[in-house]
C-alpha cells in the first residue's frame, strides 16, 4: 500500500513515502501526535541521524481539531527552526518580532486614564518571528518528510508501553485500516489528550490554575496611537512588530500579530490566575466588559475588527511527574506540562526536551547511555520547565503594580539571558554530564531572587500610587538586558552566568537606594553572596574539566555560525511575502 505524504494530499510538490501498511508496521522511533512538539522531536531526530527510522502517526494540519492559537517564537525556538531548515519558511512567511513589549498602565483604576510606561532598547538585537500555525505546521511537515520520516496519516487507538527494552505496541487507524506499530522508542506528543502519559506517570494540578480566553481578530485598526506612552528613549524599530503584553489585576493580555498590511490579523489572549482575579471571561462581552475598564485603547482596536474566532481553557494548568525512561518512552510538549505563556517560552521549553530526547535515543541506540543519565537529563528538564511556570504563577499577585511586574521582568529576563540560554546554547541542560552539574549549582527555590520582590515592592510603595514617569526613572534600567549575546564558547559560559550576579546586585543597590538604603543592613549578606558566587562559578572550568569537555551543543549549525568567526556578520535581510501581502512591506 502506498502511503502519500501528506503534503501530496494538500497539492504541493515534495516526495512520496512508500512503504508497505501491512497488519504490522516496523520502526525505530514512533512519534504519536503529529503537532508542533511532534514534528520538532521528528525533525531534530532526522535532521541529526539520517539513518535513523523514525515515524509520525497523527492527523493532518488541516484535519486538526485542537484550538489554534498563533504563538510567538523566542530565542531557542527560533534557532531550532532555522538549524532544521525552517529559516527561509520564517523569514518569508511569518511576521517579524521585535522582542516583547510590555505597557505597565500608570493608573489601572482610572478607565480615562491612557498613560503606559513602557520599556525597551533602541534596536532590538534578537529578532524573532510569529507564528500562523497551521502554515508553519504543513512547512514542518514538509521539512520532515524531506528528511526522511515516514508520516503516517491516522490516529493511535491502544498502546501498550513495555520494560526492558523491548518494543512498544500501537494498535492504529491508519486511512481507515487498523495497523498495529512496533517501536523500540516511543513519543508522546499527543497534547492535553496525553495518551501514553496518563499510562506512565501521575499529573500534578497546581492549587494556583490558569485559565485562558483568546481569540482572532482581522481587519482592525491597531492600538498605539491611541495611548499615551512614555519611555526612556527612541525606538528604531517598528513598536508594532513585536509582541504586547498589557497588565491587570491577576491578569495579562496578548496580542501577536499575525499577518501585516491591508488584510491584517492578530491574536489576542487573556490570561488570568482565577483566585486573583475572581471572575471567569467566557466570551467576547465578557472580555470587552474587563478591557472597557482597564485598557479602553485595546476594546476600541477589537470593536474596529471582525472577530474569526474564540477559544478558551479553563482550569488548564497541569504538569507531569516523569517525562523520560529508559524503557525507551518519552513526554514532550504539552504532554508534560501545560504553559503560561506570559513570556512565550512554551516552544522554546520543548527546544529544550527535543535536544534531550535526541541524545538519549542516540546514546542508547550507540551503547553508551551510562546509569543514570536519562534520570540526570529527566530532573534538568523538569526543573527548568518548573521553574519558568513559577515564576510567572508568583507574578500574577503584583501584576497591578507598574513598578513591581517591571522588576519581576527584569528579574526573570536577567535569568533567561545571563543564565539559561547561554547554558541551554552550549548543551547543558542536553548532554548528561551537564545536566547533572546544573543540578547541583542550582536550588530549587531562588531564595535571592525572592528577595528582590520584597525590594521591589518596598521600592515600589516609595514612588506609588499613582506612579509616573518620573518614579520610574529612579529605578533601575534593565531594558538592554534583552539584547545580551547568550552566543558564548563553552570555556565561556560561566563568565556569562556570572553577569546574572552582578546585575542582580545592580538591581538590589538601585532599589535600596530607592527607599534612602533604609534596608542596607538586612541586604548585606545577599550583596556579599552575589560578589563571592561568581567568583566560584568562573573555577568550574577548571574544577570540571570533563563536563566542560563532554557538553555538545544543541544546535551544532547555530553554534558554529555564532560562535565562530561571523558572529558579528549580520544575518542578510530576507524579504517579507506573508500570506494575504503580496508587496515586500516596508514601514521602517
Ligand atoms: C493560550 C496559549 C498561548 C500560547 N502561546 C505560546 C507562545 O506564544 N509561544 C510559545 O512558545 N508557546 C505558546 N504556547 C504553548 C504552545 O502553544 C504549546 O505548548 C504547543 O502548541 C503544544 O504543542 P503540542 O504539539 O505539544 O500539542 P498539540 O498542539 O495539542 O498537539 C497534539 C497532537 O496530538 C494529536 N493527537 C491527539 N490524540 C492522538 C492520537 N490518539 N493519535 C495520534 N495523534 C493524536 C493531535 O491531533 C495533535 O496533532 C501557548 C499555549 C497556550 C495554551
Amino acid at each position: 500500500m502506498e502511503i502519500p505524504s501528506d503534503d501530496r494530499r494538500i497539492g504541493r510538490n515534495s516526495e512520496t513515502v512508500h512503504c508497505e501498511v501491512a497488519p504490522m508496521l516496523e520502526t525505530e522511533v514512533l512519534v504519536v501526535g503529529s503537532s508542533l512538539s511532534g514534528m520538532m522531536v521528528t525533525l531534530n531526530l532526522k535532521h541529526r541521524n539520517p539513518g535513523l527510522d523514525v515515524t509520525v502517526l497523527g492527523p493532518l494540519p488541516t484535519e486538526e481539531k485542537r484550538p489554534l492559537v498563533g504563538e510567538s517564537l523566542v530565542e531557542p525556538g527560533i534557532l531550532f527552526f532555522r538549524e532544521m531548515g525552517l529559516g527561509p519558511h520564517l523569514d518569508q512567511m511569518q511576521v517579524l518580532k521585535h522582542g516583547l513589549t510590555f505597557y505597565h498602565k500608570f493608573d489601572l483604576s482610572n478607565p480615562a486614564d491612557r498613560a503606559y510606561t513602557v520599556h525597551a532598547p533602541e534596536i532590538l538585537y534578537h529578532k524573532a518571528r510569529q507564528m500562523r500555525r497551521q502554515e508553519f505546521d504543513t512547512a514542518c511537515r514538509a521539512r520532515a518528510v524531506a528528511l526522511g520520516a515516514r508520516m503516517l496519516h491516522g490516529v493511535a487507538d491502544e498502546i501498550e508501553i513495555n520494560a526492558g527494552g523491548a518494543k512498544h505496541r500501537v494498535l492504529a487507524t491508519i486511512n481507515g485500516e487498523k495497523v498495529e506499530i512496533r517501536a523500540r522508542w516511543i513519543v508522546d506528543a499527543t497534547g492535553r489528550r496525553r495518551l501514553i502519559g496518563k499510562k506512565v506517570t501521575k499529573y500534578i494540578r497546581p492549587e494556583k490554575q490558569r485559565c485562558t480566553f483568546w481569540f482572532r481578530l482581522q481587519n482592525f485598526q491597531p492600538f498605539l496611537e491611541h495611548i499615551e506612552v512614555h519611555r526612556r528613549r527612541q525606538w528604531k524599530f517598528d513598536p508594532w512588530l513585536t509582541t504586547h503584553h498589557f497588565l491587570g489585576r491577576g491578569y495579562w493580555i496578548w496580542l501577536i500579530p499575525l499577518e501585516i498590511g491591508k488584510e491584517n490579523l492578530c491574536s489576542m489572549g487573556f490570561t488570568y490566575r482565577p483566585d486573583l482575579f475572581g471572575r471567569r471571561i467566557l466570551s467576547m462581552e465578557d472580555f470587552l466588559a474587563q478591557v472597557d475598564r482597564d485598557h479602553p485603547a485595546l476594546a476600541e482596536m477589537v470593536r474596529s475588527g471582525e472577530v474569526v474566532d474564540t477559544q478558551m481553557y479553563l482550569d488548564y494548568f497541569y504538569r507531569s511527574e516523569r517525562i523520560y525512561s529508559e524503557d525507551g518512552w518519552f513526554l514532550v510538549g504539552d504532554t508534560a506540562r501545560a504553559v503560561d505563556p506570559l513570556y512565550s517560552n512554551g516552544i522554546s521549553m520543548t527546544t529544550v526536551q527535543v535536544g534531550q530526547i535526541s541524545e538519549i535515543i542516540e546514546r542508547q541506540r550507540a551503547g553508551t547511555l551510562k546509569p543514570g543519565d536519562v534520570a540526570a537529563l529527566e530532573a534538568a528538564g523538569l526543573w527548568i520547565m518548573e521553574r519558568a511556570q513559577r515564576e510567572v504563577t508568583e507574578q500574577y499577585e503584583i501584576m497591578h503594580d507598574p513598578f513591581q511586574a517591571c522588576m519581576r521582568r527584569y528579574l526573570n529576563v536577567t535569568g533567561w539571558f545571563n543564565a539559561f540560554l547561554p547554558l541551554w546554547w552550549n548543551g547543558f541542560f542536553t548532554t548528561p554530564e551537564g545536566a547533572r552539574l546544573l543540578m547541583r549549582l542550582f536550588r530549587d527555590r531562588d531564595e535571592d531572587a525572592e528577595s528582590l520582590w520584597v525590594l521591589a515592592a518596598e521600592a515600589s510603595a516609595a514612588i506609588g500610587p499613582p506612579y509616573s514617569q518620573e518614579g520610574f526613572d529612579r529605578g533601575p534600567d534593565l531594558d538592554a538586558l534583552i539584547n545580551l549575546r547568550f552566543d558564548c564558547a563553552r570555556e565561556d559560559v560561566m563568565k556569562a552566568v556570572t553577569r546574572m550576579f552582578a546585575r542582580r546586585r545592580d538591581m538590589r543597590r538601585s532599589l535600596l537606594a530607592m527607599n534612602g538604603n533604609k534596608n542596607l543592613r538586612r541586604e548585606i549578606p545577599r550583596l556579599i553572596s552575589e560578589t563571592i558566587r561568581p567568583l566560584l562559578l568562573r573555577l568550574l572550568p577548571r574544577l570540571r574539566p570533563a563536563v566542560f569537555a563532554a557538553v555538545r551543543p544543541p544546535l551544532p549549525g547555530q553554534y558554529v555560525r555564532w560562535t565562530g568567526p561571523e558572529r558579528d556578520v549580520p544575518e542578510p535581510e530576507v524579504p517579507y511575502v506573508g500570506r494575504a501581502v503580496a508587496e515586500v512591506y516596508d514601514r521602517q
